[in-house]
């Protein structure tokens, strides 16, 4: 039986791994679909302390990566599709078929940013179409820029990036935003954020062939469509956590974000880390923050049941 099996690679996963594998917990991780996690799909990423001038976000998991090996972590390349969780002998199950047992379990499964997933906008993630502001805003000073979604996250993301430009137009589907009364009246009274009510977005458009350059839009009560120039679109329709394997096992609210508390889930022994378990902050410093008390639990876990 394994001690210690961490689910995920990102910041939250291998700091759990930097640590259980400096306590000499000889962890397991379980790399995931996309491994490495959300920020090597980014680019330069600012603001992971450390990094002076900034860091690419694939180079940095390298580094995580290589630092957690160095003390002895392990890899498995897979995705765990569905887990049976018993205090003292958790198993989970991987999309080989390989079933594994452990004594603690660190979930750091992350989340996904939703799409709206036309072609022409999955083409140009990194090229202009993003769905973090905190990472990507700053690069498109004084640059006209679109935000799409009615919710807090859109205007948070919107006034954020007042900072930046004053070129904002905020695309939501329906005539009323879903986002708390503050923060919509934030982003009314703002002069650098127009809002296209009742409207979505058709298609990304490209006419370099490799950066943003517009979008097609659509009024849904009209059908008229348009067309507006913009080099950066943003989007802010939500976050999905990849908790699906864990149905039925921990405690989730109603979106599915695991429910813990000091990362420690309702189950004795599983552990959550990261975006999986937080709606609220999302950045890599965070969940490598959280990913490090993971560990310090499982550890202070594993020393009491003896093992
Ligand atoms: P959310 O509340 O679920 O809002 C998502 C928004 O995106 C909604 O306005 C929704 O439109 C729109 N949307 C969803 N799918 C779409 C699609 N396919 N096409 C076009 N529009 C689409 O998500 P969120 O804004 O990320 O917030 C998640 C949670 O975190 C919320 O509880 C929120 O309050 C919280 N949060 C709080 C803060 C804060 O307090 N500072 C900041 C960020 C997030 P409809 O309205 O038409 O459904």
């Amino acid at each position: 039986m394994e001690k210690v099996v961490i689910l995920g690679s990102g910041p939250a996963g291998l700091t759990a791994a930097l640590y259980t594998a400096r306590a000499n917990l000889n962890p397991l991780v379980i790399d995931g679909l996309e491994p490495g996690g959300q920020l090597t799909t980014t680019t330069e990423v600012e603001n992971y302390p450390g990094f002076v001038d900034g860091i690419m976000g694939p180079e940095l998991m390298d580094i995580m990566r290589k630092q957690a090996e160095r003390f002895g972590t392990r890899y498995q390349f897979g995705t765990v599709s569905s887990t049976q969780f018993s205090p003292g002998k958790h198993q989970i199950e991987l999309d080989s078929g390989e079933t594994l047992e452990a004594a603690t379990v660190i979930i750091a499964t992350g989340a996904r940013a939703k799409y709206l997933g036309l072609e022409s906008e999955q083409k140009l993630i990194g090229r202009g179409v993003t769905s973090c502001a905190t990472c990507d805003g700053a690069f498109y000073r004084d640059q006209p820029i679109a935000v799409v979604g009615g919710g807090d996250s859109a205007m948070e993301e919107a006034l954020f990036l007042t900072r930046f430009t004053a070129d904002i137009t905020l695309i939501h589907r329906r005539d009323a935003f879903r986002a708390s009364k503050i923060m919509a009246d934030r982003v009314l009274e703002s002069d650098k954020i127009k809002v296209r009510w009742n409207t979505v977005v058709e298609d990304v458009l490209d006419v370099t062939q490799n950066e943003v350059t517009g979008l097609k839009l659509k009024d849904v009560q009209t059908g008229e469509q348009s067309e507006i120039a913009i080099k950066g679109l943003f989007m802010a329709i939500g976050h999905e956590p990849n908790t699906a394997a864990f149905a039925d096992q921990l405690d989730m609210d109603e979106v599915g974000y695991i429910r813990a508390q000091n990362t420690r889930t309702n189950v004795e022994g599983v552990y959550a880390a990261g975006d999986v378990q937080d709606a609220v902050y999302r950045q890599a410093i965070t969940a490598a923050g959280s990913g490090c008390m993971a560990a310090l639990e499982a550890e202070r876990y594993l020393e009491s049941k003896g093992f």
